[in-house]
């Protein structure tokens, strides 16, 4: 048996994995966010009742795969922490542990909707936007365990003439303009709000724009092309043939939709099938990636 577990800033959903990868034995946890003995306690607790040779681990947060320091601005009580060698030590199993992102990409690569592909670049459009690529089912990490992180960075500028029209928002990394004040569910209703100050909930836009109700339309739109343009630059540039996508958004298949066409319009070599597609192993991808990324 293996031990996986998926880390939030909330819940622990944690799972023993059988020999041929199927879930035997699950649950749910609140996540102990400012307490490490608690959260040890999490695994200690499974591990004695359940046998497993092994723990890995998908988590909010970088991991850096040099060092295996976990940031976290979340879920503090591993911020900082090498989690995997000092959960091992703990625990006195190894302990494998990756970014969330990641594993959601590995898992949709692994057995979801991204099987076949060589490359895969999955986002996450959620409370955030996050991003992971996996080569030939492996993580490409990159410096800090930033690769597929394609959050931050500006992609809306002021304009020089007429100060204040474009939506250039303020990001939590410190940067203006960033696509996670864009992408994720808040910047699509921030987008709205800026666009026809009205505060609607990002579900209700999406409807909305499939409804064909015009200013929702307008809004996806725009978000479309701020989303978009990006996405279809970064697929030339990694040459991946598929981005699975996760998050809440991933539940508005009529957003996603508009947003593959959108990509699809903006790519040099024509795509004859949706290259953009929300995942298809909803609340699993964390486990089963973490599995995978345990090998
Ligand atoms: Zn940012």
């Amino acid at each position: 048996m293996r031990l996986c577990a998926d880390v939030g800033g909330s819940f622990v959903d944690i799972a023993a994995f059988d020999d041929a990868g199927a879930i035997g034995w699950r649950r749910k946890v609140p996540t102990p966010v400012d307490d490490w003995a608690a959260f040890v306690a999490v695994f200690a607790d499974v591990l004695a009742v359940v046998a497993c040779e092994r723990v890995s681990i998908a988590t909010a947060g970088l991991v850096d795969p040099v060092s295996g320091i976990v940031t976290s601005a979340n879920i503090r009580c591993i911020d900082g922490r090498r989690l995997a060698d000092e959960l091992a030590r703990v625990l006195a199993v190894p302990v494998r542990v990756v970014n969330d992102a990641d594993a959601f990409v590995l898992a949709e690569a692994a057995r979801g909707v991204a099987m076949g592909h060589e490359r895969v670049f999955g986002i996450i459009l959620g409370t955030g936007v996050g991003g992971g690529l996996v080569e030939r089912g492996r993580i490409v990490g990159g410096a800090g365990g930033i690769g597929g992180e394609w959050g931050h960075g500006q992609v809306v500028h002021d304009s020089p003439i007429a100060p204040g029209t474009n939506p250039v928002f303020a990001c939590g990394c410190g940067l203006k303009g960033c696509l996670d004040t864009i992408g994720s569910a808040r910047g699509l209703e921030r987008l709205h709000r800026f666009l026809h100050g009205i505060a609607a909930d990002s579900f209700a836009i999406a409807g909305d724009a499939a409804a064909g109700k015009r200013r929702a339309v307008a809004t996806v739109d725009y978000w479309c092309d701020l989303v978009g343009g990006p996405l279809a630059m970064l697929l030339h540039a990694v040459s991946a043939t598929i981005v699975p996508v996760g998050g809440g958004l991933a539940n508005a298949p009529a957003l996603i939709a508009a947003l593959d066409a959108r990509v699809r319009a903006n790519l040099l070599i024509p795509a004859a099938i949706p290259v953009v597609v929300p995942g298809r192993l909803g609340d699993d991808a964390g486990l089963i990636g973490a599995l995978v990324a345990g090998g």
